[in-house]
């Protein structure tokens, strides 16, 4: 049984990635080493649509899974398909809470061609898909972006970037997130 506190809980989203969602909760149970929940479908987040750009806020999302993060998460991810914008930006990949509990992903900008199907058989958007979920739950962590292009957290500015990193953190980006999960682990044990 997973102790409370201890778990990444993911939470869909609606749309046609909710078919990947288990290699995505496999990627980051790996990678985190933390038990994984998945929550129900909730569906195409329209609390969040700007009526003006017809996109969606991810700081509205990240603010709506954060205020409904269950007692047993220790972070929240929600994984979308629809186009996310953070008011400064014209669209983003994702946004996270920094050292904080939540973050959001979307596969809405990774589409595109580029590598081939991988040898789960996977679409190449799962796997871009992945590596933005696991950037982003890293900045929940504590990681900032990292200039080594193949870590996890080098910042993506295309799917070419996405592509060509690896599926896990530098040593130092891996070292300070063990640190950080140790430290929200024992604050949350209190
Ligand atoms: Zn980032
Ligand atoms: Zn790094």
């Amino acid at each position: 049984m997973n102790r409370p506190g201890h778990s990444i809980v993911i939470v869909p989203f609606g749309g046609e990635i909710l078919e990947h969602l288990g290699d995505v909760a496999e990627s980051i149970q790996e990678l985190f080493g933390l038990p994984i929940h998945i929550e129900d479908d909730r569906g195409i987040p329209g609390f969040a649509l700007d009526p003006v750009r017809q996109q969606y806020n991810s700081n509205v999302i990240l603010k709506e899974l954060i205020g409904t993060c269950p007692p047993g998460g220790l972070k929240i991810l929600g994984v979308t398909a629809v186009d996310l914008f953070s008011p400064i930006f014209s669209y983003v990949f994702g946004e996270a809470q920094f050292s904080g509990r939540g973050a959001v992903v979307s596969s809405y900008r990774l589409r595109g061609d580029g590598a081939a199907v991988d040898a789960r058989g996977c679409p190449p958007l799962v796997s871009r898909l992945e590596k933005e979920c696991l950037h982003e739950l890293g900045h929940t962590f504590g990681l900032r972006h990292c200039s080594d292009p193949d870590c996890l957290m080098h910042y993506s500015v295309g799917v070419e970037c996405a592509d060509r990193k690896f599926s896990f953190f530098c040593p130092a980006c891996r070292d300070l997130m063990l640190w950080h999960m140790a430290s929200d682990l024992f604050l949350k044990s209190r």
